[in-house]
């Protein structure tokens, strides 16, 4: 599985619509101070799924949307698309392209999409979690993070380990058949 390109619309400092193709190799976003780099990690973090508005520096998850400058009015819906080449069907689902999307409003309302078709943000969950990108995953180490798993707890440490060996997954499931 691989990136192959991420659009953002109208999410945070991103007023107008922004494309990224990966290439090949590694890619670096380098720019000044403010200039949105980390907003580019953060449409990442939530088109994957994350739910934590404070996670994204946020008060509430309309945070988001473009909130406008001394030149521009405020937006009313933010929109961010991934795609991923899924030759290798790493990610459980037929196709050999996969695109996410989601899109939230002012007033809170949200689309979730996988490959055009409207989802749940429960099955996007599913779709990444134990591929290593999940929302819990591993695969974006923002600052402070490395001290905290170094700080964390022998139990904490352990959901981390099975996270990555993907057990974690089964163990939720396990937990939710034994509610039922
Ligand atoms: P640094 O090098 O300091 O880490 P950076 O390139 O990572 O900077 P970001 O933190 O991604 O920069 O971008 C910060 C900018 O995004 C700020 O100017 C902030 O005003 C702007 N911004 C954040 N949220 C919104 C929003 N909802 N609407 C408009 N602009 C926003
Ligand atoms: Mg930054």
């Amino acid at each position: 599985m691989k990136l192959k390109s991420l659009v953002i619309n109208g999410f945070k400092s991103f007023a107008d619509k922004t494309e990224i193709n990966f290439q090949p190799g590694m890619t670096a976003i380098v720019g000044p101070n403010g200039s949105g780099k980390s907003n580019i990690i953060e449409a990442i973090r939530w088109v994957l799924g994350e739910q934590s508005a404070k996670n994204l520096r946020g008060g509430k998850m309309p945070d988001v949307i473009f909130a406008g400058s001394s030149e521009r009015a405020a937006l009313n819906r933010a929109e961010v698309l991934i795609t991923f080449d899924n030759h290798d069907h790493y990610l459980n689902i037929k196709s050999d392209e996969v695109t996410v999307a989601r899109k939230i409003y002012r007033d809170g309302n949200s689309d979730f999409l996988i490959n055009g078709q409207q989802v749940r943000l429960k099955d996007i969950v599913n779709l990444f979690m134990d591929t290593g990108l999940g929302r819990e995953s591993f695969s974006i180490i923002s600052q402070g993070r490395v001290e905290a798993i170094f700080n964390s707890k022998p139990q904490e440490r352990r959901a981390i380990i099975e996270e990555v060996a993907g057990v974690f997954k089964y163990k939720k499931e396990k937990q939710k058949a034994e509610l039922e």
